[in-house]
């Protein structure tokens, strides 16, 4: 797929965790079509894998070089990203990381840290970040941050040890293997539809997007439904997943009337 695309004329950036087979790291290698591919490589903390993948991902993260950066995921409170320079000046990596907070996925379970406990790992992000900034590396936030996740006197420091971010909750489509497609990972389960009918992209956001909207005034906290940053739409409220795992836990007949049709929105 990625040969095809690339004889087509297309950049890829790949999300990928580096455990590639030896075939696709000569061909990340060798290929001079790939100078066309860049990598976010989702790491773990050393503790949690295993010596053969942290060698067998260091030789990916070779091959990269300057077209690879690196990306985190955070699902649970205790995590420590002082791992990171290191890898960054070992293989010449980008100064970058991409942050992610896991989010629940919806009619699934998966490891993510509760939204009630959100603020206690915004306090740990905050020195981490502030770490990582001493060292000349800034990180991005993927989709779904809080506002709130951060106390205001350290606003400060995250915006500077960050490349310029908003509390948003915005995907792009993804795609399956069998041409169904959903908003993102964490509503896979409970919005999901074939591509094929659909006319166009814009179909597809529009139809996303009327499916979700009665959702969105709701945030993924009790405090959300006060609160000015929401209002104003300085916050998205939390992922969109956790605000629907919420309001179901909720159990307002009205609301759960509404999940049930948006369930029904299945391929
Ligand atoms: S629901 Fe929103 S915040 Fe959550 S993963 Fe999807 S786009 Fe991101
Ligand atoms: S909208 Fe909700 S999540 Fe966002 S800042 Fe307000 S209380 Fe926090």
């Amino acid at each position: 797929m990625i040969s095809r695309s690339l004889d087509s004329g297309f950049s890829i950036t790949l999300f990928t965790n580096g455990l590639w087979p030896r075939s696709v790291q000569d061909f990340f290698e060798k290929d001079p079509r790939t100078e066309r591919v860049h990598f976010i490589f989702n790491v773990n903390e050393p503790a949690m894998q295993t010596a053969r993948e942290s060698s067998w991902q260091a030789e990916s993260l070779r091959i990269a070089g300057a077209r690879g950066c690196l990306g985190f995921n955070i699902y649970r409170e205790e995590f420590s990203l002082g791992f990171i320079p290191e890898l960054i000046d070992t293989f010449s990596l980008q100064k970058h990381v991409r942050l992610g907070l896991a989010s629940p996925i919806f009619g699934h379970d998966n490891s993510h840290v509760a939204s009630s406990r959100l603020r206690r790992v915004g306090k740990s992000l905050v020195a981490e970040l502030q770490g990582l900034e001493r060292r000349d590396i800034l990180c991005s936030f993927d989709c779904g941050i809080p506002l709130c996740m951060f106390d205001e006197e350290d606003i400060g420091r995250v915006f500077l040890s960050t490349t310029p971010w908003a509390s948003l909750c915005r995907s792009g489509i993804d795609v399956g293997p069998d041409l169904s497609v959903w908003p993102c990972f964490p509503l896979s389960g409970i919005l999901n539809v074939p591509l094929l009918d659909f006319e166009s992209r814009d179909a597809l956001d529009v139809y996303f997007s009327e499916k979700l909207a009665p959702f969105r005034k709701y945030g993924c906290l009790e405090e959300c439904a006060t609160c000015k940053y929401l209002l104003r739409k300085q916050c998205c409220g939390g992922c969109l997943a956790r605000t629907l795992l919420s309001l179901q836990d909720g159990g307002d007949p009205g609301i759960l009337q509404a999940l049930k049709r948006l369930e029904g929105c299945q391929s």
